[in-house]
């Protein structure tokens, strides 16, 4: 009951499928489909970092940008014992396309460790920070390369990564990293900005699809950031959170989960499981739940061939980067399944990420008011602009999106030309 999700896809096998599909379908210049289909630059690295009882152990990490056609590069950093140089490849692949489609002028990134956080001391944590910030220090900096949190991260790690810069370049440099505390230069409104922008996606694609919201069934797997932020909107919007699950198991209610009395019940014990009054449901089970929207909100391959056709949800709405693979995104449009795509439904993180180092580079603030609505703004358009797309072309949501995606930034590398 309790196991934790497996990912079972190699991440950059998927990231490689959905990007030749996309390129067939463009009639793109002989040499550029080649381009975008590999990382501009990856590093790996090997770092010592001393422990509380005085041993040193060895971490790997990773940074890789994947491209730098549209401006500096933009993507989080991921704490999690199964990182890979694929898997960061094929998110830093996924925030080229997300920041295109959004019209962010930036190109991706991402970034990893491999390592349990929940496994290290605060100390040992804040130690394996600063030096993993050091060493990617050669490729991170406010024009050029802007890191952000992602599973296992979090705003104190970005505080430290922050810290770590400036010690360096010896003045304080918010802007090089973003979803840091509002204290140091963060952003009012980052933290919840990525489940803020998935229930505005929820609700336009509720809209476009003309289905109930108020009382719409929401089920949630991962209840971290992302996954607690969504469901709290969506409940806050008269939502009814159904079930959600973390990396300890999941839990369900059908009447509806009393969300603010969970997050309180996460907050004192760290996970999900034991909410009074809920019955247990592992991880994978709480994906075939009938409901109107699944938010899968953990790891990335989740929904596989394997599983979408036992899927009963109306609308997925994707939490995660990179949660269903291309086999199952056959099934569930031959289902009649919508799939908001990850790119478009999770890109409030990065949108008010990009308002965050506009902030810092300005030295002025903007208010909480003012980012949401400035959210909202893109977040509607672009679901509607996507819409628009799959319907004229009759393709589905991640095609459209991917779509418009790599055009712009094919179309940008066209336009700056190719050097020397
Ligand atoms: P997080 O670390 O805050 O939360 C991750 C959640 O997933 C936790 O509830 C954890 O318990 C659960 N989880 C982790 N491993 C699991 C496993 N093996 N089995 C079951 N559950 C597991 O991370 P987050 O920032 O909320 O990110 C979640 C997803 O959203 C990731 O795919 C991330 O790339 C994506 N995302 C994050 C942001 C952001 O702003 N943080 C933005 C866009 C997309």
């Amino acid at each position: 009951m309790t196991q934790p999700i497996a990912v079972k896809d190699d991440p950059w096998e998927m990231a490689q499928r959905q990007f030749w599909q996309v390129a067939r379908r463009l009639s793109l210049r002989r040499g550029l489909p080649e381009l975008l289909a590999t990382p501009q630059r990856e590093l790996t690295i090997r770092f010592p970092v001393r422990m509380d009882d005085g041993t040193i152990r060895v971490f790997t990490g990773y940074r890789v940008h994947h491209s730098l056609v549209l401006g500096p590069t933009k993507g989080g950093i991921r704490y999690h014992q199964d990182v890979t140089l694929n898997e960061v490849r094929a998110l830093a692949m996924w925030m080229t396309w997300k920041c295109a489609l959004v019209n962010l002028p930036y190109g991706g990134a991402k970034g990893g460790v491999v390592v349990d956080p929940r496994r290290l001391s605060p100390g040992e944590l804040e130690r394996m920070t600063r030096r993993f910030a050091s060493e990617i220090s050669i490729l991170m900096n406010p024009q050029g390369d802007i890191p952000a949190p992602d599973v296992g991260t979090n705003d104190q790690i970005m505080a430290w990564i922050m810290d770590t810069y400036s010690m360096h370049i010896g003045q304080p440099i918010s802007a090089v990293v973003t979803g840091k505390p509002v204290l140091v230069g963060g952003s009012l409104g980052r933290k919840e900005a990525t489940g803020r922008g998935l229930m505005i996606a929820a609700r336009e694609a509720a809209r476009l699809l003309g289905l109930p919201w108020r009382g719409a069934t929401v089920v949630v797997q991962g209840f971290g950031n992302v996954g607690s932020a969504t469901a709290r909107l969506m409940w806050e919007e008269g939502c009814c959170v159904i079930a959600v699950s973390d990396v300890r198991g999941g839990i369900c209610d059908p009447r509806g989960l009393d969300v603010p009395a969970l997050q309180q019940h996460v907050a004192a014990t760290g996970s999900v499981v034991g909410f009074p009054g809920t019955t247990p449901i592992s991880n994978r089970d709480v994906l075939d739940l009938p409901c109107t929207f699944l938010v899968p909100a953990a790891l990335e391959g989740q929904i596989t061939g394997e599983n979408a056709d036992r899927l009963q949800a109306q609308v997925i709405v994707e939490g995660a980067n990179g949660p269903t693979t291309p086999d199952a995104d056959a099934i569930l449009e031959a289902r009649g399944i919508t799939v908001v795509p990850d790119i478009l439904a999770n890109s409030g993180g990065v949108i008010v990420s990009y308002f965050e180092w506009v902030q810092d580079l300005q030295y002025f603030f903007w208010s909480e008011d003012d980012i949401n609505r400035r959210l909202e703004r893109l977040m509607v358009r672009g679901v509607h602009e996507v819409a628009a797309l799959a319907q004229s072309q009759g393709i589905s949501f991640r095609l459209a999106a991917l779509q418009r995606a790599v055009q712009r930034v094919a179309s940008a590398l066209a336009t700056r030309g190719i050097y020397p």
